[in-house]
């Protein structure tokens, strides 16, 4: 296993086409818009390697025996699964923050499952060349980032009835050594500091479709792929290094990127799916579900930092013992803890696929990325009451560092005795960054948007069934003659 420093290390010797603000980055790695998510995706790999943690962050390969990452492993148990939960929640609690590894840790177990159901049915050798690719990735620690989503053009149109036939990423050539790609991928975390990408189709496809049903990896420094590094709320603040208004040495949220794909040719051995829409369902299904209940995990472990920031600046305050202060920090618990149990039983009751590896409870997993979508922005508005206008308002660090004003500002913004406005500037950058219209927009559609969730909600619930128990324990149609 890589610790940070050989992970950043092994990014170094990629060669990515990555933009920012429309300029190409020569060390994209470096860059201040970039540099704090490497930094929190490197923590994940210092976590690992520590060995502090490695009961939660480490695994035992199924593959080959051999000690592993658990963000390259596949959920061999309902205890991997739970044992994922918790990771995410202890890494979200350390870096307070996305570290993005997730996506691709779901997509491995999405291709694995998967490729072995195709290959059943159809007698294509997509899971042996699968399983080849994953063991390389365990062996070599590799990141992954996992890219679903196209940008759709006109939503009532299927892939093939756009305008642009390229809004969804298909195959426009296939060879006999393998596949050349077209189209893009929006909002994929983690994806510019990751070394492999991998392509997934965005939703079921029928016959017509076929082409659109396209599953492979994709270095990132492949020939024909470019990225577009997306902006942030308050994101020109990252290149205020040293300042308090820089916010912490992690990012906020997951560093999102547009991959476009300019026929971008993909080898037959790093193919995965080359036309099989009737799987492209399933393959969503069971990644978003996995997906889905990450949240539960990482969000509940941001929240612990950013339940700590608020509780402590309302200590500055004055007012943490205020009865409704703490309720409303009660509230923010019950919320976090909600989600984090949705999340821990969805493991609980996953169900193991014919592959071999474990898939969440899909209901459960669907309702606490539902819960998500309104509780991050309740515990943003919770957190926004405590701190007070403060947030919107504070002035700049260069003002509090003027030979001018600095003096009158320290002296006007001072808090509780023993506290330094120094900390207080900081609980409320950081309050700012992780209920910003970036992180809440994250929470909202990250993992799906909330329909995508009810659909897959009351599919799950199953009315018949439930119509079948109301009408047999109330009775009804026994008094018919
Ligand atoms: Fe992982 Fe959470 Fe970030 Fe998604 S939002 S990549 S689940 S940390
Ligand atoms: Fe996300």
């Amino acid at each position: 296993m890589m610790n940070g420093a050989q992970y950043v290390e092994s990014l170094k010797k990629l060669k990515p086409r990555i933009f920012y603000r429309g300029v190409r980055l020569d060390d994209p790695y470096g860059h201040p818009a970039l540099a704090p998510h490497v930094r929190t995706a490197a923590a994940t790999y210092d976590l690992a390697a520590g060995g502090q943690h490695d009961e939660i962050m480490t695994a035992t390969s199924n593959l080959d025996g051999a000690k592993i990452s658990r963000f390259t492993h596949l959920f061999w148990s309902v205890d991997d699964l739970i044992r994922k939960i918790a990771m995410l929640r202890l890494i979200g609690r350390e870096t307070g923050t996305c570290f993005q590894r997730c996506v691709g840790l779901d997509a491995i177990n999405a291709l694995w499952s998967v490729t072995y159901d195709v290959d059943k049915a159809k007698g294509t050798e997509y899971h042996r060349r699968f399983r080849t690719f994953l063991a390389r990735l365990q062996r070599e620690d590799l990141m992954s980032a996992g890219a679903m989503t196209d940008p759709k053009g006109d939503r009532s149109l299927a892939p093939w009835q756009q305008a642009d036939p390229d809004l969804y990423v298909h195959i426009v050539l296939r060879r006999p050594d393998g596949v050349v790609i077209r189209g893009a991928k929006t909002h994929i975390t983690g994806a510019a500091n990751s070394h492999e990408i991998f392509v997934m189709p965005t939703l079921g496809l029928p016959p017509e479709g076929a082409d659109y049903a396209v599953a492979c990896a994709v270095p990132i420094d492949a020939p024909g792929l470019s990225l577009v590094f997306g902006r942030q709320s308050n994101d020109e603040r990252k290149e205020e290094a040293g300042t308090i208004d820089c916010g912490t040495e992690w990012g906020v949220v997951g560093g999102e990127s547009t991959l476009i794909f300019e026929d971008v040719f993909v080898p037959n051995e790093r193919v995965f799916m080359a036309g099989e829409g009737e799987f492209a369902g399933s393959l969503v299904d069971r990644f978003s579900a996995w997906h889905r209940a990450n949240y539960g995990g990482c969000k509940a472990g941001n929240a612990d930092v950013l339940l700590g920031a608020t509780a402590l600046l309302a200590e500055i305050h004055g007012t943490i013992k205020n009865s409704i202060v703490r309720d409303k920090l009660t509230e923010i618990v019950h919320l976090v803890e909600t989600n984090f149990a949705g999340a821990i039983g969805s493991s609980a009751l996953g169900k193991r696929l014919p592959a071999g590896n474990w898939l969440v409870d899909p209901l459960l997993a669907n309702t606490v990325k539902q819960n998500v979508t309104r509780f991050v922005y309740q515990v943003g508005r919770l957190t926004h009451d405590i701190a007070g206008g403060l947030l919107s308002t504070l002035p700049s660090d260069a003002d509090f560092q003027s030979s001018e004003v600095g003096g009158l500002l320290e002296k006007y913004f001072a808090g509780k005795e023993g506290f330094s406005t120094v900390d207080k500037r900081k609980l409320c950058r950081y309050i700012e960054g992780m209920t910003s219209v970036s992180t809440l927009v994250e929470a909202l559609h990250g993992a799906g948007s909330p329909q995508a969730q009810r659909i897959v909600m009351l599919r799950q619930a199953d009315l018949p069934e439930k119509t079948r128990q109301a009408k047999k324990v109330i009775g009804l149609g026994k008094d018919r003659k």
